[in-house]
This record gives structure tokens, C-alpha cells and sequence, in this order.
């Protein structure tokens, strides 16, 4: 990509994206449900995986402008979801993948209470906000780590590798893996690590470890981990949805170089233009989408935020053009395989040292321009308001 001198070329679509959201109301309503099922494949439930993964489409949608849809109506179906599928009334979801239910609903309500902002209804959005904390109900201080929890309220017992045993609270994957999602949250969840260093050092250590995996819970190797163990990165899962946001959080504790370092690892170690092109499932377009977003140089970590985190840009030079007619143009022109690092960034000329990009800013038409470098700049971005959006800091 670097040799070519033609610009890559992109175009975003917002009415395709109302029409999807209008597909879920129109789904939600004619099965009579009126709530948003998880996972809709051909027009029926598909009874896979977990979480309430439509509210966040709705929450970032509206975020957007994107509202040509009964909204009311989206919004009380929201509502249903969570009452249905959420962490009451213990504040955490006791079952065997406890972890990944309760970090899962937490996000889920934090959108609700986002939308709920918007469409000025006050009394929901705090009472989605403090739901949107639940995350901090498993956090087990002693271990240091997300744990499951009883009914009754205890601790599931600590096996000897709990944080490299599959399934252990978590679906298709580990705590290790899965204990990052708290994508509205990540200052909450520094916090309750100890600070910054801890936090950098644990996210560190899951580049480190080597692929081990414990699969007695679950009894056999699910294809998931054999990918793990292929791609190399230690337990960086990068075949599995809970793992993909994970790089892009050394933007929340002053570290956006390790950010650059590993955005771009990914991206040239684990996508090629081959049949075996992907490291895992491709499921529902998320792992192009990665790549997408990577490749321009930043990701949607926390849909509904209108916030994009910045990672290591791909190309010299990148156009996406806007249905509304604007242009964002992302120019890096030192770019190269070696300069993966960005060392100054300009925002329609002026100096930028945020970790993120906004939505809002980008579609009014923005020209963003990065000089790289070929080692990390230790300085940029490492400031607190440089990090992205975290609930904790509002
Ligand atoms: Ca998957």
C-alpha cells in the first residue's frame, strides 16, 4: 500500500446504516417480542451468544444523526432489552459466563442512558449511567481481576490459571481476554486496577505470556483458541470479537505508542489479501471492519461515544467522502512500514495532541495529517485530557 500513489478511496453510507436500525424495530415488532433480539441472522433469532449488541447500533446511530426510524419506539424497545437481558437486580448477571454477561449488559445500559441524554429524558439517563457501573460488581480487588459471582453473592472459586482458562466466566475466551470490555468506562477500570502503570503492565503482560490456554471448563479446543495460537501474540486474541478494541486502550493511560506498535502489527501480521486472509471469523463483517478503521488510523472503541481512537494509519493517503457531501482526508506522507509512530498531528492545521478523533468534528469535513516516525515519541498524548472518553471523567 505504501508504494501505490493513487489515494484510498472510501465512501460511508448513513442512510444504509437507518435503514439497519429500522430493520431491528421492524424485526422487534413483528415477532412481537419488542425487544431487541441478539442475534437476527435471515429473519430469525439465531439463539447465539450474549449481551444486548443492537442497543449499542441504536445508542451510536442516533449519536450520529442517523434517526430515520420510529426513535420513541427503538427506545422503548431499548428499555425492554435490558429489563430483559441485563444485571438486575443484583447489579451483576450470576451464570456460567458471568464475566462476559455482566461486562456485556454494563456498555448495554450505558448506551441506553446516552440515548436517553439525547431524547431528554433525565431520570432514565442517570438511572442507565449508574446501571452502566455494574462492571465494578465483579471486579475482585484481592485478585486484581474481573471474577464470577454467585447468586448469593460470593466468588466463584479461583482456579490455579483462572485467567488463562477458557470459558471461566467468559464465552470463547478468558478473563485475560474478555475482563477489557468496559469500552465506556476504561478510566473506571484504571482505577480499579491501581493506576496507569498497572494498567499498561497488565495490558503489556497479554502480548507477553505465551498462547497457553486451560480448556477444562469447556473440555475441548474451540477453533478460536487454535487461531490464538497461530497468530503468535501471546494471549492476544485477535481471531475473537472480546479482544478487538483491546490495542487501542494504551490511548486511556499514556501510552498511544504501544497503541501505533501493536495496531500495526495486527494489521501486517495477521490480514492478507489471500484466502486464508483472516485470522479468525470473518462474523458479520467486524474483523474487515477492524482492519478498515485500522488501516484509515483510528477504531470505534466505544460505539455511541462520538469518539474514534487513534491507533497507526496505514496509508499515505486516505479520502472518505461523505454522503453529505464532505470530505475527511487523512494524509500521512512520511508514512512507510518503518515509521509506524506518530509523532505531531494537525487538525485542519492546527496542532492535535487528543488520542481521539470525533464524529462530529470529522463529518463537517476535517483534514487530519500525521507525520510518522520511526520511533515512538514518548511525550504526545500522555497528558489525562489527551485520553479518550471514559464515563468516570465526565
Ligand atoms: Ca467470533
Amino acid at each position: 500500500v505504501f508504494r501505490s500513489q493513487m489515494p484510498l478511496q472510501t465512501i460511508i453510507n448513513p442512510q444504509l446504516v437507518s435503514d439497519l436500525v429500522n430493520s431491528l424495530v421492524t424485526m422487534a415488532d413483528e415477532s412481537g417480542r419488542h425487544y431487541f433480539e441478539r442475534w437476527e441472522i435471515v429473519n430469525a433469532y439465531s439463539g447465539c451468544m450474549l449481551g444486548n449488541p443492537a442497543l449499542s447500533v441504536l445508542a451510536d446511530a442516533y449519536a450520529k444523526g442517523i434517526r430515520s426510524y420510529d426513535v420513541e419506539k427503538a427506545y422503548r424497545y431499548a428499555v425492554n432489552s435490558s429489563k430483559r437481558f441485563g444485571n438486575d437486580p443484583l447489579g451483576y448477571t450470576p451464570s456460567e459466563l458471568c464475566i462476559s454477561h455482566t461486562l456485556e449488559y454494563a456498555y448495554a445500559d450505558w448506551c441506553i442512558s446516552r440515548l436517553a441524554e439525547q431524547l431528554g429524558k433525565r431520570e432514565d439517563a442517570a438511572l442507565y449511567a449508574a446501571k452502566g457501573q455494574s462492571y465494578r460488581n465483579i471486579f475482585d480487588r484481592e485478585k486484581g481481576w474481573f471474577r464470577p459471582r454467585r447468586a448469593d453473592g460470593a466468588w466463584e472459586p479461583w482456579p490455579e490459571n483462572a485467567r488463562t482458562t477458557e470459558w471461566y466466566g467468559c464465552i470463547e475466551s478468558n478473563p485475560y481476554q474478555q475482563g477489557w470490555f468496559v469500552p465506556h468506562d476504561v478510566e473506571g477500570l484504571v482505577d480499579l486496577m491501581g493506576g496507569r502503570e498497572q494498567f499498561v503492565q497488565m495490558l503489556d503482560s497479554v502480548f507477553v505470556v505465551p498462547p497457553i490456554y486451560d480448556d477444562s471448563y469447556y473440555g475441548f479446543r474451540i477453533h478460536e483458541i487454535t487461531e490464538m495460537q497461530v497468530a503468535d501474540m501471546g494471549n492476544y486474541a485477535h481471531g475473537n470479537q472480546p479482544a478487538q478494541h483491546m490495542i487501542y486502550l494504551y490511548n486511556y493511560a499514556g501510552a498511544p505508542w504501544k497503541a501505533q506498535y501493536w495496531a500495526r502489527e495486527v494489521m501486517d501480521r495477521l490480514y492478507s489479501a489471500c484466502p486464508d486472509g483472516y485470522c479468525g471469523d470473518e462474523d458479520n463483517g467486524q474483523t474487515s471492519a477492524w482492519y478498515v478503521f485500522s488501516a484509515l488510523g483510528f477504531y470505534s472503541v466505544c460505539p455511541a461515544s462520538d469518539e474514534y481512537v487513534v491507533g497507526s494509519p496505514l496509508f499515505r493517503k486516505a479520502v472518505v467522502n461523505l454522503e453529505n457531501g464532505n470530505k475527511i482526508v487523512l494524509e500521512a506522507p512520511d508514512n512507510s512500514p518503518e515509521n509506524r509512530y506518530i509523532g505531531a498531528v494537525q487538525f485542519d492545521g492546527k496542532s492535535y495532541t487528543y488520542n481521539f478523533l470525533r464524529h462530529s468534528d470529522l463529518v463537517k469535513g476535517a483534514g487530519v495529517r500525521f507525520s510518522m516516525r520511526p520511533d515512538p515519541d514518548y511525550t504526545r498524548g500522555t497528558e489525562p485530557g489527551d485520553a479518550p472518553y471514559s464515563f468516570s471523567r465526565e
